[in-house]
């Protein structure tokens, strides 16, 4: 008999590099054998149906099966999620284009997508038994980590770049976390969470350093699809940091091929990694102007999420943007801002610059012809323009 009631299939984790096989059922961090990020397997064979969603509430929960959760009691929830993939016919209609789309991340919980990886992490947190979380961040991370881990009864510990603008400190603090300012970037911030941390007193929630952000990010891919009536774009644009949201939108594509609810020979998008002139690490190893980000120097940038100089994720965006046949591409500050501009002014949206420079990279590449009019290009705005009004002035 087929079962209505979500559960999880989770069946282990997979070192991303070698391979090798990790217990899901304990505390996990990157994996002994590579130190790199684990990815989480399910058993896709168990029978979860497409036909059972149309029951399911409208959040990212109605995905349970394909999530670590196992105790539905443990879902921390603030109804992320589900949010909505908008036409933009009067862009469209003024670049010529036949279908241009945007999914607006920025109505979460906290006003970022990040709401979705923190959702699934510190719920997985909760279930593990760990009572203090701790997290570098660029801003919205930290805000989310902050917010669940009050709707969880968690204590938080946020680092922040000290340039970061206010809105993100003061989030943060009415959340009642514990936030610490740093001089530099993320990396900067995550040396000081590893001098916070030597003792291990805090569960460390750093992008793909525990498993589970990962799989509340990819939702998006299934959203994408199931919004979509499993139709797919031809083009997704993403803007990259730390990469979670690219990998993860991915891999939910080849779980829903195992699961059958894609065809096997259905195209899959082409995923563009957009980053910031100022910040492009991704860029310069994929256009071989490096071997790697090991040593990349990045610098601040207004969309403050892809100030990321060194994503220990690099191997596998870089597989993710291959495998799928897409590209990656630097904006300049001044070109996301009038990226930001335009959705404002011609939609109605107020995103993130991080969204503005999807716009302009949309715009780089059909100029380029690397995009054409005629394909179904979908920009992932991934946060709310309302907590950087700094850095519009
Ligand atoms: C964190 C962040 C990003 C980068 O996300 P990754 O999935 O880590 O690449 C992009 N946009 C915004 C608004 C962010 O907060
Ligand atoms: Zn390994």
């Amino acid at each position: 008999m087929e079962t209505m009631i979500a559960s999880s299939l989770l069946d282990h984790l997979q070192c991303s590099q070698c391979g090798q096989y990790h217990d899901a059922f304990r505390r996990q961090t990157v994996s002994d054998c590579c130190q790199m990020p684990l990815l989480a397997q399910y058993q896709l064979d168990q029978g979860f149906s497409k036909h059972q969603l149309s029951s399911r509430e409208k959040s990212l929960w109605r995905y349970a099966d394909v999530l670590p959760v196992v105790d539905p009691m443990n879902q921390v929830s603030l109804g992320e999620g589900f949010t909505p993939i908008l036409p933009l016919p009067r862009l469209a209609s003024t670049y010529s284009l036949q279908r241009l789309t945007l999914k607006d991340e920025g109505l979460n919980p906290t006003g970022s997508f990040k709401a979705r990886g923190m959702s699934v992490a510190i719920s997985k947190a909760k279930e593990n038994g760990e009572k203090a979380c701790i997290v570098p961040t660029a801003g919205n991370a930290g805000v989310a980590m902050a917010a669940y881990c009050a709707r969880a009864g968690l204590e938080a510990i946020v680092v922040m770049p000290r340039h970061t603008p206010d809105a993100f400190k003061e989030e943060c603090l009415v959340y009642g976390a514990t936030l610490i300012l740093v001089d530099g970037l993320i990396n900067d911030c995550a040396a000081k969470v590893r001098e916070l941390n030597s003792h291990d007193d805090y569960f460390d929630v750093s992008t793909l350093k525990e498993p589970y952000r990962l799989e509340g990010k990819k939702t998006m891919g299934y959203e994408i699809a199931e919004q979509l009536n499993w139709t797919l774009p031809d083009v997704i644009l993403y803007p990259t940091g730390g990469g979670t949201g690219l990998i993860g939108i991915w891999k939910a594509f080849q779980e829903m091929r195992s699961l059958g609810w894609i065809a096997p020979d259905q195209p899959l998008p082409k995923l563009v990694a957009v980053q910031a002139e100022q910040c492009c690490p991704i860029v310069k190893t994929y256009y071989g102007e490096q071997t790697n980000s090991k040593h990349y120097v990045g610098q601040p940038t207004l969309a403050n999420g892809l100030a990321v100089p060194r994503p220990i994720g690099e191997p596998l965006i870089l597989d993710t943007l291959r495998a799928s046949q897409g590209t990656a591409i630097a904006i300049s500050e001044a070109d996301m801002l009038e990226g930001v501009r335009e959705l404002g002014r011609h939609e109605g949206l107020f995103v993130a610059p991080e969204g503005g420079a999807l716009w302009a990279a949309a715009r780089q590449l059909l100029h380029q012809g690397w995009l054409r009019p005629e394909q179904h290009i979908l920009l992932l705005n991934t946060g709310s323009g309302q907590k950087y009004m700094e850095n519009l002035r």
